[in-house]
């Protein structure tokens, strides 16, 4: 496709986007008294216009009804969370019962490694990304204390090339082979939170399991974003959090994907709590735990209604907007802001570089060799929202649900201001 920095052409992508009425189904924070540009949503989605209401449904119910509502709301407490594993699964690629939503993130991965992270012998060590995510790393290094292992020695984490800004997935393989006997789990964030980078999610999955270790994915930036068929690939295990792509609200709850060949098992260990345990016999109370047949074996409590009732509201949009659709407008309007970064780059000699690869969701890191700090600044005073990281990247994630191609045009003008402005 042709793509030109103008208004109109902007505009016409806009009205041929199948996905344009989505837009006036989230609110949009305001600055100057205008909506914000929004390139957040890999941080934390926007508010959809419908969760208030799902919301207020519970509260009425829990008025109304108290302890009755868990058998007798519209939407009864006792299985709520599984309205939300259906859509979930189409989004991960899953078979239903291999989809759960409990706690959060970082929780679900601690509780998903006494499952699948099961040092032996001199089976023990864990691969994992160099500069994984904060709480990806203390998660880890905290599970091989636990298990009374030198995170220094039993975490490998793969290295980038010197002078390049993504992980090579021939590195990765080959230090899953030269790990061999001793690699005891692979856990790798899907999309990197930094660089955008869309890992090879099925090489790296079937070269893991061929070395006999479990291999698992944190899909914070991948869930809502990129195409997953974590049941087709093989996938072990897998977490996500539900407040970035997938809009739910802030800090609400996560996302697990347990391969079903570990569902119905007797002897996979497991951390339980009576949400976990057969719904037909949980209130007789008997001490026998009975594991549900779903990855819903792994809940411990019952759920926060309050929190399910926005992610439900949230999954029905995607539902009705479908993530092959997603993907097809994502392609399109992350092509069309790359486009327009490099023809203000070109126009106004702007000194930055996009380090995000070709294999990526909706997120480009845009890299800056001048004053980014202050651009930044400036780019957040005029109604563009995006996200700083630390020495001098900026991420701007359009994601298709509600980000228009006119947002991208007008952000190209702002930043264009903003580099003229400085020199
Ligand atoms: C956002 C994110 C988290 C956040 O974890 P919470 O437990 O939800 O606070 C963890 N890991 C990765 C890779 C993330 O991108």
């Amino acid at each position: 496709m042709q793509f030109q920095n103008t208004l109109a052409f902007a505009r016409q992508m806009d009205t041929s986007d199948k996905l344009k009425e989505y837009r006036s189904e989230f609110h949009f924070p305001k600055v100057n008294g205008n909506e914000v540009i929004y390139f957040a949503g890999n941080s934390l989605g926007l508010q959809p216009k419908r969760s208030p209401s799902y919301v207020d449904a519970v509260m009425d119910d829990w008025a109304s009804l108290a302890v009755e509502g868990h058998f007798h709301a519209k939407k009864p407490w006792w299985d709520y969370h599984e309205r939300l594993s259906v859509p979930l699964a189409k989004i991960v690629g899953a078979k239903p019962q291999e989809v759960s939503v409990m706690n959060t993130l970082t929780v679900n991965l601690h509780l998903l490694m006494v499952s699948f992270y099961r040092p032996n012998g001199k089976r023990y060590k864990i691969i994992c990304e160099e500069k994984a995510f904060p709480s990806d790393q203390y998660m880890l290094q905290s599970q091989l204390k636990f298990h009374g292992l030198d995170p220094k020695e039993a975490l490998v984490e793969i290295q980038k090339r010197p002078g390049e800004h993504f992980w090579r997935t021939e590195d990765v393989v080959e230090m899953i082979n030269k790990t061999g006997e001793e690699l005891a789990l692979v856990l790798i964030g899907g999309v990197n939170y930094y660089n955008g980078q869309v890992f090879n999610m099925k090489a790296i999955t079937l070269a893991g399991r061929s070395v006999g270790a479990y291999v698992g994915w944190d899909l914070a930036h991948a869930a809502g974003n990129v195409s997953l068929e974590l049941h087709d690939w093989d996938v072990d295990f897998a977490a996500w959090c539900s407040y970035k792509y997938l809009n739910s609200g802030p800090g609400n709850a996560s996302g697990i994907f347990v391969n079903e060949r570990y569902l119905n098992k007797d002897d996979i260990p497991r951390f339980e709590g009576w949400w976990g345990t057969k719904k037909e016999t949980r209130f007789l109370m008997k001490s026998e735990f009975e594991p549900i047949a779903t990855a819903d074996a792994w809940h411990l409590s019952n759920p926060s209604i309050l929190s399910l009732a926005p992610f439900l509201a949230s999954l029905e949009l995607f539902e009705e907007a479908g993530m092959p659709a997603l993907v097809e407008k994502r392609n399109k309007i992350t092509g069309y802001l790359e486009f327009v970064l490099r023809a203000i780059a070109k126009e106004v000699s702007g000194n930055f570089e996009i380090i995000t690869p070709v294999d990526r969701g909706c997120q480009l890191s845009v890299l800056f060799h001048g004053e980014g700090k202050s651009l930044f600044k400036y780019l957040k005073n005029n109604g563009v929202i995006a996200d700083w990281r630390e020495p001098n990247v900026i991420r701007l994630a359009p994601a298709p649900l509600y980000c228009s191609f006119e947002d991208m045009y007008r952000f190209g003008q702002i930043l264009k201001a903003g580099i003229v402005g400085k020199g």
